[in-house]
């Protein structure tokens, strides 16, 4: 087991106004009222923590990664204080025949009220040999795992929907959790990474609810996966206006402007990233110049490519008639030219008005 009470190795203590912060902050992003707060905290410390069995499976560690890395610590420790996490193969201490015990001991004695997290896909062809831990398959272990939990909840794209595993032409019949398992209630945070507050505004109206959030019809919870990138993306105005990065490192690109141009996949795909952002200095991909390749959404690996290349049937809003993007940077482009040669204009004339226009104008020099 790993006490998180003690912190000692991990450092995993948060101080109190670190611990209300998170609290806060997770009940903004559930969009529950302030009044909700003292709820919110009573079932974050009460002493009775969730056990948690977190399963790893077809994957690459990135969520796990995502949420213990020390550049968004309060999260991520926030978490591992609100749980008690039993069995994780990244970060337990035991290994071996010590770890499958502690699998075993926290499955039979916390029956029915564990929660389950699991990360990766499971693979199922050839009787699911692709993915072995301890000599079992991960179809075997999740199948002995579900029924005993209290709610599964399936951390990342390839845990979600199968990711990159599941892919065309998905060799080893890659699956999400939701695609096997029935009968034990299952909640998806896909991305890749998902954002470590959508882990734990799960965790915590759990808590303080008893039963999961409301969830879309492909088992997202509506409070992180209820918006779509586009509609809360700070480049938005950009679009409406028709500004767009034509490539990468050109003026538009160099100013901020909207990335649909360059595949920016924001206008199909659902996620919080604009308003929840990552790490200490509040980044997203997008804000960082990079489009959304779409992540979060199932099968974007097969659905979303190539990453470089505009979403078809994007709706563009229209701004004085124009109804397409590529009519839309002419006329950009056109209006600025126009805009600059008037302005160039006006400049030349006041100078033939002062009679100052001298050669090196032509050359960009300055009068003197
Ligand atoms: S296309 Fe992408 S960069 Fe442009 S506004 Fe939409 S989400 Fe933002």
């Amino acid at each position: 087991m790993i006490d998180t009470a003690q912190g000692t190795d991990l450092d995993l203590q948060v101080n109190r106004r670190g611990f209300l912060k998170g609290c806060t902050m997770v009940a903004a992003a559930l969009g529950i009222s302030e009044a909700m707060i003292p709820k919110l905290v009573e079932a974050a410390t009460s002493a009775q923590r969730p056990p948690v069995i977190w399963l790893h499976f077809q994957e690459c560690t990135g969520c796990t990664e995502s949420l213990l890395r020390a550049s968004h610590p309060d999260i991520g420790r926030l978490i591992l204080e609100i749980i008690s996490l039993d069995y994780h193969e990244t970060v337990m201490a035991a290994a071996g025949h010590q770890a499958e015990k502690s699998l075993h001991d926290t499955m039979e004695k916390y029956a029915g009220k564990f929660l389950c997290v699991v990360e990766g896909a499971i693979p199922t062809k050839d009787k699911g040999i692709y993915c072995k831990i301890a000599g079992r398959t991960a179809v075997d272990i999740l199948a002995e795992v579900a029924p005993k939990a209290a709610a599964i909840i399936a951390i990342g794209s390839c845990a979600s929907y199968g990711g990159i595993q599941a892919a065309a032409p998905n060799p080893t019949d890659a699956k999400g959790v939701m695609d096997l398992v029935s009968g034990t209630p299952v909640i998806n945070i896909p991305g890749c990474p998902p954002n470590p507050i959508s882990l734990l505004g799960t965790i915590l109206h759990y808590l303080t609810f008893n039963r999961l959030p409301i969830t879309d019809n492909l088992g997202r919870p509506l409070f992180a996966y209820g918006r779509k990138i586009h509609d809360h993306c700070e480049r938005r105005a950009h679009f409406d206006e028709g500004r767009f990065a034509e490539q990468f490192g050109d003026f538009g690109h160099r100013n901020g402007y909207c990335l649909y141009k360059v595949g920016c996949k924001g206008p199909g795909t659902f996620s919080n990233c604009p308003s929840a952002r990552f790490n200490d200095v509040d980044v997203w991909p997008v804000s960082v110049g990079h489009g959304c390749v779409g992540c979060t959404e199932p099968n974007f690996w097969d659905t979303m490519t190539p990453f470089y290349e505009r979403l078809p049937n994007v709706q563009f809003p229209g701004t004085a008639g124009i109804t397409d993007v590529d009519s839309a940077g002419k006329k950009i482009l056109s209006v600025a030219a126009a805009a600059i040669g008037i302005h160039a204009a006006i400049g030349i004339g006041k100078k033939l008005v002062k009679g100052c226009v001298c050669k090196d104008d032509k050359k960009g020099g300055t009068n003197s």
